[in-house]
């Protein structure tokens, strides 16, 4: 009788812990899409639902959190402070790229990810030095060193990048032709149009100057499309890959208290998260995530006065604000990005999901 109870515990224990093997198996993403719409706050989202001329891409999420977004020094953080948060797990103060409060470099999500054999990319409608895309790459005291930010792209572990930032890369005042040194390192340089078919090596696709055109000045698709031929580059791998997709101009919009600028680079944003999502349906292994920095112009959709027939955009203040920030997930371990926390807990999340890869997944 002793002996059958024990067995039927045992039973139950075997089948408990084989279940929760099972769910961990699931909750391990293969491939992880980061997607950060700059200055997008809650009033930015529901504008998609307003303006889009389709159902709001955002809507097919599943999993939803919100995140606190302060810096270690300022309430209202900025978008190096906010990206730093992100990309390295530590909440440092405004203007920082890739460093602590004391201005110490720490690792990021890249060389995380490509330490685990991933493939990894980074696409902004900004230019590449940008405080948002550099902090993933860079290790610099000040967003405002874009020539010394550059130095850091052709040694970086980034495969595969798109946006602007070309005269940081071809026109330096130390004379250093970075161009050169993108080739030396493996990049295939592109900086006339977005290429049609991807390459099989490293790929810097630098097509502006300075940052991206708006959309009201023909940026035509560059941001969906790029990221298409990032996610056809980065598949190559069979380890997987890491994808950091920017919209930056969101917050551009805000800035300049500019409503329409906002919302046709929301739109174009909302329609990049599609491109991340049908991506994530037919490769079910891969985790998409969208959030923001921050919020930018403490942007509203107001009644206008007391007519409740008709919503006018408004804005108070040109700066950032210090709102909470909405985070969407979906995929496999896309729930652990429910609940209210810190903006710096994206990264120990994500970088969490590739540390099981690591322990279940031979080398
Ligand atoms: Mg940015
Ligand atoms: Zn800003």
């Amino acid at each position: 009788m002793k002996i059958k109870i024990k067995n039927i515990l045992l039973g139950c224990c075997l089948a408990a812990s084989a279940m929760s093997y099972a769910q961990k198996e699931e909750a391990q993403p293969k491939n992880i899409i980061l997607l950060i719409g700059d200055g997008m706050g809650l009033s930015q989202v529901s504008a998609a639902q307003f303006y889009g001329e389709n159902k709001p891409n955002f809507e097919r999420f599943n999993n939803i959190g919100l995140i606190k977004t302060s810096s270690a020094h300022q309430l209202v953080t900025d978008s190096a402070a906010g990206a730093t948060a992100f990309a390295c797990g530590i909440k440092s103060y405004n203007g920082a790229i890739g460093v602590d409060v004391d201005k110490n470099p720490v690792r990021n999500i890249v060389d995380y990810a490509s330490n685990k054999g991933m493939a990894t990319g980074l696409i902004s409608t900004s230019s590449i030095v940008h405080a948002t895309p550099a902090s993933f790459f860079a290790h610099v005291d000040s967003r405002r060193k874009y020539p010394e930010i550059a130095t850091y792209l052709p040694t970086s572990e980034v495969d595969f990048v798109a946006g602007g930032g070309l005269q940081f890369f071809d026109r330096r005042e130390d004379g250093k032709d970075l161009i050169k040194t993108l080739k030396e390192n493996g990049f295939e340089v592109t900086t006339e149009k977005l290429p049609s078919i991807t390459s099989t090596k490293k790929q810097a696709i630098l097509l502006a100057d300075d940052a991206m055109p708006k959309m009201s000045e023909n940026r035509g698709d560059f941001l969906p499309e790029a990221t298409a031929l990032a996610l056809d580059h980065l598949s190559q791998n069979k380890n997987g890959f890491f994808l950091m997709v920017e919209g930056s101009q969101i917050d551009w919009g805000g800035h300049n208290n500019d409503a329409d600028y906002l919302v046709s680079e929301l739109i174009d944003f909302d329609k990049t998260i599609g491109v991340a999502l049908d991506y994530a349906k037919k490769h079910k292994n891969t985790l998409v995530i969208v959030t923001a920095d921050h919020e930018t112009g403490g942007f509203t959709l107001a009644a206008e006065g007391t007519n409740y027939h008709k919503i006018k955009m408004e804005f108070s203040t040109g700066g950032h604000s210090a709102t909470m920030i909405p985070v969407f997930a979906k995929g496999p371990g896309a729930e652990k990005f429910r609940g209210i926390y810190e903006n710096n807990d994206i990264f120990t999340k994500m970088v969490s999901s590739l540390n099981k890869k690591e322990k279940n997944q031979p080398k």
